[in-house]
């Protein structure tokens, strides 16, 4: 029999089972910022695949480059050998990052970035020590999920790495305290937390580059999710115009097709680990700088350019944020909007009005996070639009929008907000 994608995909299995329990939606396509259901059916999609799909889904340059990589039969996975897709993409990458970053490393997910720069720093600097951020997210591999600023990540999961502690983010002095004993291989901090959408002060990260230098500490951004155009700046870092020792990627790099990570760091680490005269390779992987993700990504940064996708994350992006913020006035639980770019949370807090409260309490007490679900649920069955709940305390709505919205979905989604808002607090 002839394989056939497609009719697997139609005339499933999986789909019979879900139409029996009552499932009636499935999504048969994809393309940008849209996913349809098999009734063609458009829905907004401000997830994401929680902010991989910066460029959108199934862009057809990345798709061409793919089917390139396939049909001129290029040598993949020469291993010990040149591989010049990677320094090809290598090169792309460290034209965005700041100057003091020359060298790449690649892998295969955000986690395998973070693991990479944990080893790099214990390597470079013979210390042992990481310091991190409560309530961080760095992946959940033994080495990261020991860097994870969540405690219900972690519990169940023990021994973890030792030598790992938690400072608050957005505190330079509980930093200093942390690294004043200049044991500390490496400091790993998102320019901006994901959980939550946690904004640092405007001092904080140029405080944290000062510090890490001044206790001779490597200063590892991790812009996994705040990378690649997500804030309306190439890189989330500037911002705050700091230059970290390394800049762990993931997520977006490849446009959605293929898993792919990448470390960006100065000559000095990449060669304190690899200029050895005794081991050829200290630190990789079998998969990492593979053809298909390396032409999705030199494809993926093309498009950027080429549809000036960091611009508009800009643009559009902090647009709905202002409009979502000044809604605050109109509707009391709604404590505020905040982010930059296409990074965005709209926070809730308990009402004033009596029956308000007491419908928020109730909600609370039984499952945290079900209040902003009265808001998710409607503006996907509504307004078809896909959103999280998200948080410390569940209390937030998260957007990662794909870059490249339009002005008619920035005005589909401020009205979905306001209609769902206003109905919610009827
Ligand atoms: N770091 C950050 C900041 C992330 O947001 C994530 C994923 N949400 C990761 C690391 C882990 O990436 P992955 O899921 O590809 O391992």
């Amino acid at each position: 029999d002839k394989f056939d994608l497609h009719e697997q995909f139609l005339n499933n299995q999986m789909v019979r089972v879900l139409k029996t329990i009552g499932y009636d939606r499935h999504y048969k396509r994809a393309v940008g910022q849209y996913l349809y259901d098999q009734h063609d059916n458009e829905y907004l999609d401000l997830l994401s695949g929680f902010g991989v799909f910066a460029i959108g889904r199934n862009h057809p340059t990345v798709i061409s480059a793919l089917h390139e990589t396939l049909t001129l039969e290029l040598p993949n996975l020469v291993q010990l050998d040149v591989s010049v897709l990677s320094g090809l993409l290598a090169q792309e990458i460290l034209k965005t990052t700041p100057d003091n970053l020359t060298k790449m490393f690649f892998c295969n997910s955000g986690t395998e970035a973070v693991e990479a720069a944990i080893k790099f720093a214990r390597y470079t600097t013979k210390r042992e020590k990481i310091v991190f951020c409560e309530h961080a997210y760095h992946g959940l591999t033994m080495g990261s999920l020991s860097l994870n600023g969540e405690p219900i990540f972690r519990e169940g999961f023990g021994p973890l790495l030792p030598g790992c502690s938690a400072v608050p983010f957005n505190d330079p002095a509980a930093l200093e305290q942390a690294l004043s004993g200049k044991d500390i291989a490496a400091f790993i901090v998102e320019p901006i937390q994901g959980k939550g959408v946690n904004l640092p002060d405007d001092n904080y990260l140029s405080e944290v580059e000062k510090l890490c230098k001044k206790y001779g500490t490597l200063f590892v951004a991790d812009e996994v999710q705040t990378g690649l155009g997500r804030t309306g700046k190439f890189w989330a870092i500037e911002h705050w115009n700091v230059k970290p020792d390394m800049i762990c990627m993931a997520k977006a790099l490849s446009g959605g097709f293929v898993p792919v990570g990448g470390v960006a760091m100065t000559t000095k680490i990449m060669d304190s680990v690899y200029n050895r005269m005794d081991r050829a390779v200290v630190h990789g992987s079998t998969f990492s700088k593979n053809n298909m993700a390396m032409s999705a990504g030199l494809a993926t940064l093309h498009v950027m350019q080429e549809e000036n996708l960091v611009e508009n994350s800009a643009k559009v992006g902090d647009d709905i944020i202002a409009t979502l913020n000044a809604m605050t006035s109109k509707y009391e639980f709604l404590k505020e909007a905040r982010g930059k770019g296409m990074m965005i949370a709209i926070e809730f807090h308990a009402p004033k009005s009596l029956t308000l409260k007491a419908a928020w309490a109730m909600l609370e007490a039984a499952n945290k996070g079900l209040f902003c679900q009265m808001i998710t649920i409607p503006l996907f069955k509504e307004h078809r639009i896909l959103s999280q709940v998200a948080g410390h305390g569940m209390n937030v709505v998260k957007l990662l929008p794909p870059l490249n919205l339009t002005q008619k979905d920035r005005d589909h989604i401020i009205a979905a907000f306001d209609k769902t808002i206003y109905d919610t607090h009827q």
